[in-house]
């Protein structure tokens, strides 16, 4: 079996047609109307293909392909519909067309799986109504509910609460939609890179071997303030050396702790930040990434260590705070083996790479197994009108994902 590349260009081009506004590019917030169009389009080739479609309490859809088991848990994938303003109009669409590719393939086939196939399409992922990112996998998930949607605003001032009752659906059977740990054997998706790599290395395909984690501190180096032409350099409590100490290390922590870890100084800040005078305090933001948390510990083990010697060397004191953290995600093994062997069937050029960005995989790992497969971006660009990739790798991430859906729903 083999998904159409005619087919999935088609799908693609006829759902960059829904767009609601004058800007270059895409621009479908959930519950627009043409967000509404959208899912009617897709919807109604599901229900065509003879998939059982669920909506759930904010718009998520689930369509079924039926297995020959029906009790088994089903695998499901897909992705997400909305877009940024004046973004592209492949992100999101190409895992969402993807997995809908998959069961169009199967049915045209007369497949049945052993375990029932969902497609899915996540809502409000892009976080363009309320400012609050993967939304819709959140509240299927568990993390996000009633009462949040409540205090979530529009710009405008409308409650997601409303915003979502106003457009069709029912977010007080959120509780009775959440999917609890256990009920899906496993979530795919299929995604563009949204950076760089894949296409400078001329790679078709990136196999996810990890989502990254985040770990955010805040180093504050404390010194005494005094004239900066009277203090002699022995006699000096300067912070602003010892935060340059230690922040010229930050690069080679990441680099000797994990081949996949970053680190990155992206915020500095001196009191009181004037020329002639040796600075009272300086501190310092480091978010740390990795795709495993022992890494990202290891990391801010080394920066706690060598803020406490660059205060000494420099008569300060420090403070290292850890403020927001998110974990990283491990993929299975069994799940990156799959990926592997149905790549070299394929004879896909591929390679190993962590997941950087969030996504709507992020939220559904907390419920099953995740795996995700990203194809290139061109020149690497993504929320832009710009954004682009090849129909060609397109189609080759899909057959990767029809083969991993065919492997895992036969278990
Ligand atoms: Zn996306």
């Amino acid at each position: 079996m083999e998904t159409s590349l005619e087919r999935i260009k088609q799908t693609i081009t006829d759902l960059s047609k829904f767009n609601s506004s004058e800007l270059p590019g895409i621009s479908r917030f959930s519950y627009s109307r043409d967000d509404l169009k959208a899912r009617k389009y897709l919807m109604d080739i599901c229900t065509g293909l003879g998939l059982a479609v669920r909506v759930d309490a904010v718009g998520n859809i689930f369509a079924r392909y039926e297995g020959s088991e029906p009790e088994l848990e089903p695998v499901v994938s897909g992705s997400h519909i909305d877009s940024v303003k004046s973004g592209g109009m492949f992100d999101g669409i190409v895992g969402s067309v993807g997995a809908l590719e998959c069961a169009r393939v199967m049915k045209e086939n007369g497949y049945i799986p052993k375990r029932p196939f969902e497609v899915v399409f996540y809502a409000e992922e892009e976080g363009s109504n309320f400012q609050v990112p993967v939304m819709g996998s959140k509240i299927l998930t568990g993390k996000l509910g009633i009462d949040d949607l409540k205090k979530m605003k529009t710009l405008d001032g409308e409650t997601a609460y409303d915003t979502i009752k106003k457009a069709g659906f029912e977010p007080d059977k959120i509780p009775e939609d959440v999917i609890p740990e256990g009920r899906i054997k496993a979530a795919l998706e299929l995604h563009i890179e949204q950076s760089v790599r894949l296409d400078l290395e001329k790679h078709t395909i990136g196999i996810i071997e990890g989502i990254a984690g985040c770990q955010w501190y805040r180093v504050t180096f404390k010194g005494k303030q005094n004239h900066a032409g009277a203090t002699p350099m022995h006699l000096r409590q300067d912070p602003m050396c010892a935060a340059s100490e230690c922040i010229s290390k930050v690069k080679d922590m990441a680099k000797e702790t994990s081949p996949t870890a970053v680190a990155t100084v992206g915020f500095i800040e001196a009191k009181p930040n004037i020329p002639n005078a040796i600075p009272a305090e300086v501190s310092f933001t480091v978010d740390i990434r990795d795709i495993k948390n022992e890494s990202m510990d290891e990391i801010a083990e080394k920066l706690v260590a060598e803020a406490e010697n660059a205060a000494k060397a420099n008569g300060c004191t420090v403070e290292c705070e850890c403020g927001a953290t998110s974990k990283a995600i491990e993929i299975r093994d069994y799940m990156k083996e799959t990926m592997k062997e149905e790549a070299d069937k394929l004879g896909l050029d591929y390679i190993f790479m962590p997941s950087g960005a969030v996504h709507d995989s992020n939220y559904m790992a907390e419920i099953t197994d995740v795996g995700m497969i990203f194809v290139p971006s061109i020149d690497g660009r993504s929320h832009v009108p710009e954004e682009k990739t090849d129909f060609e790798h397109i189609k080759l991430g899909a057959d990767l994902l029809l083969n991993t859906i065919l492997r895992l729903t036969a278990e």
